[in-house]
């Protein structure tokens, strides 16, 4: 790609045609704190290798960034335990809803991938042993803040506690693991984290300096290294194949870069050795990914020629 003016110039491109679209999704509903937020909202950062930042639209609003969080619960449970985590997540796609159960009972309680809810909350657990629940969610919000380098950045507790209050499936799909013995501490102390973590508020540019670590093979900007280069390339390979809920492969055919959704309409994109990218806006397609969103990745992907797929990128 080629100067961060020019970058610049395509995303304000972008968040001019997002707002000219009509047709811009429906905002999640299920989630009480999420119901309200206007579906009027886009917001785009992209962070470049060597640092640029392109921003536009509702760039430096906080939104709720729901499954994103995935991506970072993820990276520090693996830090806790290692490889072992594959013996009680998957890491293939699940071609089943993200909150579904039936997969569960066939596959003896080991979820498809940490992507998933299930998945996801096995992830929270490893996350939760051996400390109490203020100190597991106190650790994953300082991890997120260091990516960041932003210490800003919270919890929303309306939003955390409006899910616990609703989060009826979630609080099924932990209990049924619990059943098989893939659940290791008290259930509600697992939601309760779970909760949290899907409830932290970032806006696109916390949430693509976030990402940078990804983008770089496990290393942040100013040197110092979060995760092994192998692992960072594991954890882009999940979000390509796993990112998108049941629209994963959809989004590597049209985008060709891995990236993370969230009901909250965020989705944390990584192209390898390029850029950090996210965006945001609330309304989601059918397959619960956020509309203008992946539109509006599509169309950069098209412009930069980014794709993990092409030797011109
Ligand atoms: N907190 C949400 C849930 O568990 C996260 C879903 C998502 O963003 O995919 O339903």
């Amino acid at each position: 790609m080629s100067s961060s003016a020019s970058l610049q110039s395509i995303v304000d491109e972008i968040v001019a045609a997002m707002a000219a679209e009509t047709e811009r999704g429906k905002v999640a509903t299920y989630i009480p704190g999420l119901a309200c937020v206007s579906p009027a909202h886009f917001g785009m950062a992209v962070i470049t290798a060597d640092g640029a930042l392109a921003a536009g639209g509702d760039a430096t609003m906080p939104f709720s960034i729901q499954s994103v969080s995935k991506v970072f619960a993820l990276t520090m449970a693996l830090g806790k335990v290692g490889d072992q985590l594959w013996q009680r997540v998957g890491r293939e796609p699940s071609g089943n809803a993200f909150n579904s159960i039936v997969q569960l009972e066939v596959e003896h309680g080991i979820p498809r991938n940490p992507f998933i809810n299930a998945g996801a909350l096995v992830v929270a657990d490893v996350n939760l042993s051996g400390h109490m629940p203020r100190e597991s969610i106190g650790e994953l919000i300082r991890f997120i803040r260091f990516l960041a380098d932003d210490e800003t950045i919270v919890v929303d507790d309306a939003v955390a506690r409006g899910e616990a209050e609703t989060g009826y499936r979630n609080i099924a799909l932990a209990n049924y693991m619990r059943a098989f013995g893939n659940i290791h501490n008290a259930v509600e102390l697992v939601l309760g984290c779970y909760f949290h973590q899907c409830a932290i508020a970032m806006s696109c540019v916390q949430l693509a300096r976030a990402g940078r670590f990804l983008m770089l093979d496990g290393r942040q900007p100013e040197g110092g290294c979060v995760i092994s280069p192998r692992r960072a390339r594991r954890i882009n390979a999940l979000m390509l194949t796993c990112g998108h809920y049941d629209a994963s492969g959809d989004f590597a055919f049209r985008i060709g870069i891995p990236g993370k959704s969230g009901v909250g309409g965020g989705i944390l994109a990584v192209v390898p050795g390029k850029a950090s990218i996210a965006v945001w806006s609330p309304g989601l397609n059918e397959s619960g990914n956020s509309h203008l969103g992946t539109l509006a990745l599509e169309r950069l992907a098209q412009a930069t020629g980014w794709s993990v797929f092409s030797a011109r990128a």
